[in-house]
């Protein structure tokens, strides 16, 4: 018998040590090392039990006691030195010093004691037929089993703690250890009460250590990494399904049904059968990789990234996963973001940045090939955008993007797309180029949105790409410098862009540059157009603003101002007129020519950057002239852009006594409509809108009953344009009051004019 137990305790001795060996092999974090410490310890308790067991002799038998419960001593303390390193308790660090210490201390009272026998003694004892080593101890003992059992205690505290304290899922890691060591205590205290031999509680203990190690290091890690990979796979937002070789389903993710698109796990059994049949069809392969495929289901086309793999070992199937993943709003939302970084919202044709990229790319490909860059743009959108509002406008758009798509498809190597607010660009092979067809297709679209009031105008600049390698901007820039530079022209629908246009371009940069100090060196000047009443007295003038460069000469508005209206510096300029307009009805006042009046133009743009009314208001106050001397010329097209604002102005200038002309009366859409609106004091009405009409009848009949109109409205008409005496005649037939016009004089320099007129 002795023998057998002998054999079985050296077993889970080996056990112990081919974990101990284990161990070694592992990462050594503190857990590990204490493990291995309570493995020796072990060790050193099994070692004496067979000793005990084997001899007869009482002297190496009582030796051998004394080694077992000093090994027992050591081996509680690690027990405790392990449970709190496992619990993850540092702040018991101060309790291991002292622990160390007591043991010491006990193993050195033992090891006095081996010879005085002062802690037991031991006899021969029967247990089940077999006689046994038996120890009997005496009080002294019992100091070493208390602290013994407070140590194993402690541990089992610390351990039920750290379980109530953590997680549930990390509870069965600590309270598994903790009931263990409970049964160790439990087992010692009925060996001790039982006296059962040695042996009894050596195998216990020798089991129980078996298992702590076996719960630390194997089994709770690994249901501890189960549960988590369980509670993180369910959180998946991805179906992950296996089935085994016969195809029955093993394991299916929470998520599986709402990722594929199943109500709920409804047919999850006859998946397989579907997956296999999408991936062999797709041809996939065998392959742990991801490959993103659309499948169309009963409510529509989902994206789904499949990955699969049937798993095998040694070449036996033992299931197939399927990875379903879902990808439906992401590939939407890519083919969305595509579209939005590359596409124009509104008409879905390419914009700036593709287009360039495109184009570019074409001229690449192309070397060989000629190519030419067209921009089209509507005249004067901003007046259509506030005349048929923003929604027309769109629409407008839209229908032009649409006859580019139809009109340019069997155009090969053509881009278009929309750029900036109105303008739209296209690329072609400068042989497929066929300018009236352009602007035939462009005349078609425009036709729908022109009114009797307003004709959608829109101007075609042309690039011949010579250089393909400048940049991009800077070929659209050609077309687009073409484009600005005949929109200012009545007559011409098209201009192919050339160097005198860049030229052009390039002197407007240079006015620009050098504006502010034109108006300090005093080159911005008034020049002085007389207006004639019906007697043929010269009763004031339209200040005309000059700029008399001091390199290139006399330069007439029409090359800077509207340049300067586009930019919005135009401001600066006309407070510039305005000044000296003033300045000179104060000098005319003085000299006792109060009768005669200046008429300055306002800009759409002032409207804006100024508060005119308290601009004016101090502006004749600070020269000391009657406002009814400076009027003001305001287009009607500039007040269309805020009728309701405007109307209030007009009123408030008028309040304070100036006379307020509407200027280039007829010139634009809604004039007569304008009217019901806003009481202007004068109409001033340019020959040249009705000039060059073919149907002179007809002119004369919208002239007479414009002038008709303004006698009923109490305004006062001035023509300007007047040009000849046939003009005038017929002006003066039908009523009008004042004249204006080259019939009469130029614009004449303020010299000039004091000579000719004061
Ligand atoms: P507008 O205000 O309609 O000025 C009348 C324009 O017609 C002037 O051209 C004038 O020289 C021209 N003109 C006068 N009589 C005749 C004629 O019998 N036949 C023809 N064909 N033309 C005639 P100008 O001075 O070149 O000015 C052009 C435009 O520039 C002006 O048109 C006005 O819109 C703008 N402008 C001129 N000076 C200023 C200014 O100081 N401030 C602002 N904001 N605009 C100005
Ligand atoms: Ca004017
Ligand atoms: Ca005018």
């Amino acid at each position: 018998m002795q023998i057998t137990m002998t054999v079985f305790l050296l077993l889970l001795l080996a056990i112990n040590s081919i974990m101990i060996f284990q161990l070694r092999d592992m990462k050594k974090t503190d857990i590990l090392r204490r493990l291995r410490n309570m493995a020796f310890g072990v060790a050193g308790i099994i070692v004496p039990v067979m000793v005990i067991l084997l001899t007869k002799d009482r002297q190496i038998a009582y030796y051998a006691f004394t080694f077992y419960y000093i090994a027992f001593a050591w081996y509680a303390m690690m027990i405790f030195r392990f449970s709190v390193s496992y619990s993850g308790y540092r702040l018991f660090k101060i309790y291991k010093s002292p622990l160390f210490w007591i043991t010491v201390i006990e193993s050195a009272a033992f090891i006095w004691g081996m010879f005085s026998e002062s802690f037991f003694t031991i006899t021969h004892a029967r247990w089940y037929d077999h006689i046994y080593w038996i120890c009997r101890v005496f009080s002294m003992f019992y100091v070493y089993a208390i602290v013994g059992y407070i140590t194993l205690t402690g541990a089992v505290v610390v351990l039920i703690i750290a379980a109530t304290q953590s997680a549930r899922i990390y509870r069965l890691k600590y309270s598994g250890i903790a009931i263990i060591i409970a049964v160790m205590v439990a087992s010692r205290v009925n060996a001790q009460l039982r006296h059962q031999p040695i042996m009894v509680q050596a195998v216990c203990f020798a089991l129980c250590e078996i298992v702590i190690v076996y719960m630390a290091v194997h089994y709770a890690p690994r249901k501890l990494n189960q549960r988590a990979m369980r509670f993180v796979v369910d959180k998946l937002n991805d179906g992950i399904v296996l089935y085994d070789d016969e195809h029955q389903l093993q394991f299916v993710t929470a998520g599986y049904g709402d990722a594929v698109g199943l109500k709920g796990m409804q047919g999850i059994d006859n998946e397989e059968m579907y997956w296999t049949k999408i991936i062999s069809e797709a041809n996939v392969g065998n392959a742990w990789n991801g490959r993103v495929m659309s499948v169309d289901r009963d409510d529509g086309t989902y994206y789904y990234e499949i990955q699969h793999m049937a798993l095998d070992e040694d070449g036996k199937l033992i299931g197939t996963v399927y990875w379903i993943r879902n990808v439906t709003e992401s590939i939407k939302n890519y083919g969305e973001m595509v579209r939005r970084a590359n596409f124009d919202e509104l008409t879905g044709i390419y914009n700036e940045a593709h287009f360039h990229e495109v184009a570019r790319k074409l001229l690449e490909e192309h070397p060989d090939t000629d190519f030419v860059m067209t921009c089209s743009s509507v005249e004067k959108f901003k007046v259509f955008k506030e005349m048929f509002g923003q929604e027309k406008y769109d629409d407008y758009l839209i229908r032009t993007a649409e006859s580019l798509r139809t009109g340019l498809v069997h155009i090969p190597n053509c881009v278009y797309g929309r750029i900036g607010e109105s303008d739209f660009y296209i690329m072609m092979p400068k042989e497929a180029f066929d300018p009236q067809q352009l602007l035939d297709a462009i005349d078609r679209v425009a036709k729908a949105y022109s009114t009797n009031n307003f004709n959608l105008i829109i101007k075609v600049g042309v690039y011949e790409i010579t250089e393909p390698s400048q940049d991009m901007l800077a070929i659209c820039n050609k077309a687009s410098m073409a484009c600005d530079t005949v929109k200012g022209d009545y007559g011409k629908r098209i201009l192919w862009f050339d160097e005198s246009i860049q030229k052009e371009a390039m002197l407007r940069e240079r006015y620009n540059a050098e504006l502010t100090k034109a108006i300090e060196h005093g080159e911005i000047q008034i020049y002085l157009q007389p207006q004639v009443d019906k007697g043929g007295k010269v009763i004031g003038a339209e200040a005309l603003a000059r700029w008399v460069h001091r390199e290139d000469g006399l330069i007439p508005p029409a090359h800077f101002i509207p340049f300067f209206e586009m930019n919005g510096r135009i401001t600066e300029l006309d407070i510039c007129i305005w000044r000296q307009a003033c300045a000179k009805l104060k000098e005319w006042k003085e000299k006792g020519r109060e009768d005669l009046h200046i008429s300055v133009n306002i800009s759409a743009k002032d409207l804006y950057a100024l508060d005119i009314y308290e601009h004016y208001v101090s502006l004749v106050k600070e020269y000391g002239i009657d406002a009814r001397n400076l009027k003001l010329e305001i287009t009607e097209s500039a007040i269309i852009n805020d009728l309701k604002q405007h109307v209030r102005l007009v009123e408030r200038l008028q309040e304070a006594g100036f006379e307020v002309e509407m200027d280039d009366f007829g010139s634009a859409y809604s004039s007569f409509n304008m009217l019901k609106n806003i009481c202007m004091d004068v109409l001033k009405i340019d020959m040249k809108f009705l000039g060059d009409t073919d149907n002179e009848e007809r002119s004369h009949a919208i002239l007479r009953s414009i002038v008709d109109l303004a006698g009923e409205l109490h305004m006062k008409t001035v023509a300007e344009g007047v040009e000849t005496e046939e003009q005038l005649e017929f002006l003066k037939g039908v009523g009008c009051d004042i004249y204006q016009g080259y019939y009469f004089s130029k614009p004449l320099s303020v010299a000039d004019f004091e000579e000719k007129y004061l």
